[in-house]
């Protein structure tokens, strides 16, 4: 069998999303004929800029969200650190300098955070429990009298919990404290509404959706003030300089409608394939244990520890077999330090090391969760076979 006939199993939607056909479209018109800047006056800029319009009110319909309250970012990472830094240099101010988050943050937040500590703030890193949750009273009681910032993932990029943030947005809400939320991984997943849920700043990306990489959301609600991070031109209400991304943020807005469309129906469908992936690894494997909660869960992800063995070789075997997986969180994958999360909630080096994260979404079939059920097992028992 050569290269091109290879069956590829794509299990791996927390990392990055394929482009979908109508996000495709939607960019290549603004590739080549309507090329323009947005902020020129003829009418081929003015398309541009039509485009983009159109986009923001579809993303803050997405969110129940005011139109000025939607900012075009270059990714997830991008909103995250602006809101963050936003909502600090505003606390300065006032002399809030203490900042809340939590220890299984995505990097984004984490390093931002640490760099906010070396400027002088102070910041409470909440553990979860052993499933991966944070519960509200852990929030209410750090909070304090200089507290600007409370800043909790609305869901787990390798473990999936799904964090209580209604409540956490009320609790931040009546202590006036701003509530930022990265929701990367939950949007299109959870239903989302920033007024109903008392959310002040908001994180999407484009790429963990279906959209091309490179553009992101910034929700940041008229409440809250937003310092700008890239000083320059006028775009995006003179708080995020540069000409837009304008394709991507067509494409954005083409399938921003579809992700919060028929949550409910997609994720009981994904759901039911994940069950069968994890009852079948544990009919399967000895020796497994799945992290992160069962209930509180994102649809499509598997997280699970391997005794005896090493991720990185499993995911080679994997690979081999056509099958895309991850171990730990991709951005990671470079060191070979255990996961950050998996330690938070208590996991040992051994145990963080020999962890396997497989997340499939709607685009999946039954044949795709079959194959890996056959083929997973075995490569665990040639490594196991092999130390
Ligand atoms: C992927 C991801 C990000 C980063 O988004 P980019 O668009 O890749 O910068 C941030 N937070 C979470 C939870 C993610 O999963």
């Amino acid at each position: 069998m050569n290269n091109k006939d290879k069956r590829i199993v794509y299990a791996d939607n927390a990392a990055t999303t394929r482009l979908s056909v109508k996000a495709y479209e939607a960019m290549i018109p603004f590739l080549r004929e309507q090329f323009g800047n947005p902020s020129s006056v003829y009418s081929l800029g003015r398309n541009a800029a039509k485009a983009v319009l159109e986009a923001r009110k579809r993303v803050a319909d997405s969110l129940g969200a005011d139109v000025q309250e939607i900012y075009f970012t270059s990714g997830g990472s991008e909103a995250d650190n602006w809101a963050i830094r936003s909502a600090a240099f505003a606390g300065a101010k006032s002399g809030k300098k203490h900042i809340i988050t939590t220890s299984f943050e995505h990097h984004a937040v984490l390093r931002t955070c640490e760099f906010l500590q070396k400027q002088g703030f102070d910041v409470t890193y909440i553990r979860p429990d052993s499933k991966g949750l944070i519960s509200p009273s852990q929030i209410a009681d750090a909070i304090r009298e200089d507290t600007c910032l409370v800043t909790v993932m609305y869901a787990n990029n390798e473990i999936g919990t799904i964090q209580p943030v209604s409540e956490i947005g009320e609790i931040c809400r009546s202590k006036g404290v701003t509530f930022h939320t990265d929701a990367v991984q939950a949007f299109g997943h959870v239903e989302i509404n920033v007024k109903t849920q008392n959310i002040d700043m908001l994180s999407l990306s484009g790429h963990k959706i279906h959209a091309p990489k490179g553009v992101g959301v910034l929700y940041a609600s008229k409440r809250s003030e937003t310092t700008p991070l890239i000083h320059g031109g006028s775009q995006e209400r003179g708080r995020r300089a540069g000409t837009e991304n304008v394709p991507a943020i067509a494409a954005l807005g083409a399938v921003i409608g579809d992700a919060v469309s028929g949550i409910a129906e997609r994720t009981d469908r994904v759901r039911i394939m994940r069950d069968r992936l994890i009852d079948g690894l544990f009919e399967r494997v000895p020796d497994i244990t799945l992290n992160g909660d069962m209930t509180s869960r994102l649809d499509g992800n598997v997280n699970i520890s391997i005794k005896g063995i090493e991720g990185e070789s499993l995911l080679m075997l994997l690979d081999m077999e056509g099958i895309c997986a991850s171990s730990g969180s991709a951005c990671e994958s470079s060191s070979l330090d255990p996961s950050h999360v998996l330690k938070s909630i208590g996991l040992d080096d051994n145990a963080s090391k020999g962890s396997l994260r497989l997340t499939i979404n709607e685009e999946n079939t039954d044949e795709d969760i079959e194959y890996i059920l056959d083929k997973l097992p075995k490569a665990i028992e040639r490594l196991r076979e092999l130390s």
